[in-house]
């Protein structure tokens, strides 16, 4: 469908009204992305679009845009929330990615009369509802406390005309599978559907034909593609001596500032504590710190202060940093699309990026179903680990193995403490909730631009 569309070269060509020119033009944009020239004509059409694109080419304004041009014959001056009713619906995995989004829809829209809001999970729901009651055009919204919403009548979902999935394969991931189909039962049938995802699997086609009718399939990099500007490294290492060699690794590049990827919560914990211990600022993001520790740590990234940002796949998912040189895999990952995610968080918009893998023998089969994926090979390296002061945080195998020598630091084996002043990230109102496969993720919005 999209080899004989002509692919536009400027937003001026793209059909899109002044106010939203006037506002692209003062970001800064000069050209479309590839998804954008793409997606934005034919979601103008008004058919049903399945897009296959990552986050960091440009996929929010490539769904934001379309909308927000179909929207303005209806933009009102009037104060009367009956005057400003949802007409456009976007679902997002992450109260990050839904502030990420919300914000580039405010940058969009600010010279039209349309307004947007953004609702998430973890914070009080009492505080969003009068903003929703003010009435909003444009919703932007987690699954759950959507539906949390829904359930308190604070939002009326019968005059939707747009939805937008986008992330559709972390929703289906996350486990948000029962909870699309009661939002989607919701929607009005007749509406237009956009859905985004970073991989074309089996389950993502199974729900954009449940969800979508007839949509028009683009795509702009081949789906679980690493970008040629990543260049991979890997290193066989046995796993005692990953440790010291990630704080090897990150001395040697002291000015960069990487994400150092594990795959679980308590192994980003005592990782992070690990690097601070050897004199490396670092901290972790995971599902299980706080919104506001999360805004912290990402602060100090964004800062300078923090040099590795600790992070689980679903914490960093989302995350649009414009130019991080580097990500490291401390921890291979079991689901080989998660490293193409992972090193999409590297060399973005042509920047050259390094993305290293610290594989141990018992990951090497996760590694070659990788490789399998990516069509690429990538040479494992060896390299002399120094020993001195390091002391590598222990998996779990061998934390059962030696149970019996107890860490000093009572952190290793007390639980994980959230903060005391947020008790409503652990507010799980219904029911649905424990049918999810994960709990909802943190996810951190992206990084200032430099
Ligand atoms: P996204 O994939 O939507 O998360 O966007 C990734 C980054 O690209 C964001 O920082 C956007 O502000 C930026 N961006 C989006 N569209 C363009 C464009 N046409 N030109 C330059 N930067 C863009």
């Amino acid at each position: 469908m999209t080899k004989e569309t002509k692919i536009a070269e400027d937003f001026e060509s793209l059909g899109l009204a002044a106010p939203l020119l006037q506002a692209i033009s003062d970001t800064g944009y000069t050209a479309p992305t590839p998804i954008q020239a793409q997606a934005i004509p034919i979601a103008l059409t008004g058919i049903d679009l399945m897009a296959g694109a990552q986050t960091g080419t440009g996929k929010t304004a490539a769904f934001t845009l379309p909308i927000l041009n179909s929207l303005l014959p209806m933009a009102s001056t009037s104060t009367s929330p009956a005057k400003h009713p949802v007409r456009a619906l976007i679902l997002a995995p992450t109260r990050e990615l839904a502030i990420q989004v919300e914000e580039n829809i405010k940058t969009y829209a600010k010279n039209t009369n349309l307004r947007s809001l953004c609702v998430f999970g973890g914070v009080d729901i009492r505080k969003q509802t009068p903003a929703l009651k003010t009435g909003i055009e444009v919703l932007v919204a987690t699954p759950g406390r959507l539906l949390d919403h829904v359930e308190q009548k604070t939002v009326q979902l019968n005059q939707v005309r747009f939805l937008v999935l986008d992330e559709a394969d972390r929703m289906l991931d996350m486990g948000f599978m029962p909870d699309l189909k009661r939002i989607l039962a919701l929607l009005p049938k007749k509406r237009q559907t956009l859905m985004f995802s970073a991989t074309f699997s089996k389950e993502i086609k199974k729900l954009s034909d449940e969800f979508l009718s007839n949509p028009a399939l683009i795509e702009v990099a081949r789906s679980n593609a690493t970008n040629d500007n990543v260049q991979q490294k890997a290193y066989a290492v046995a796993q005692k001596d990953k440790e010291p060699l990630l704080a090897q690794l990150l001395k040697e590049d002291a000015e960069k500032q990487v994400i150092v990827f594990t795959k679980t919560k308590l192994t980003a914990n005592r990782l992070s504590r690990a690097l601070v211990r050897d004199g490396i600022a670092a901290d972790a993001i995971h599902g299980d710190k706080t919104q506001k520790e999360r805004i912290a740590a990402l602060d100090a990234f964004k800062e300078g202060s923090v040099k590795a940002l600790v992070a689980t796949d679903v914490a960093a998912r989302g995350l649009d940093i414009s130019d991080l040189p580097m990500v490291i895999n401390y921890e291979i990952p079991s689901a080989p699309e998660d490293y193409v995610h992972r090193i999409g968080r590297t060399g973005r918009a042509g920047a050259s990026g390094v993305a290293i893998s610290l594989v141990s023998e018992d990951e090497e089969k996760y590694f070659e179903e990788i490789e399998k994926l990516i069509k690429k090979k990538v040479a494992r390296e060896k390299t002399k680990v120094s020993h001195s002061k390091h002391k590598a945080p222990r998996s779990k195998s061998q934390t059962s193995a030696k149970k019996s020598q107890k860490s000093n630091d009572p952190f290793f084996y007390e639980p994980y403490v959230a903060s005391k002043n947020d008790n409503a990230s652990k507010k799980e109102p219904r029911s649905t909730r424990s049918n999810r496969k994960a709990p909802v993720a943190a996810l951190l919005g992206g990084l200032k631009k430099r």
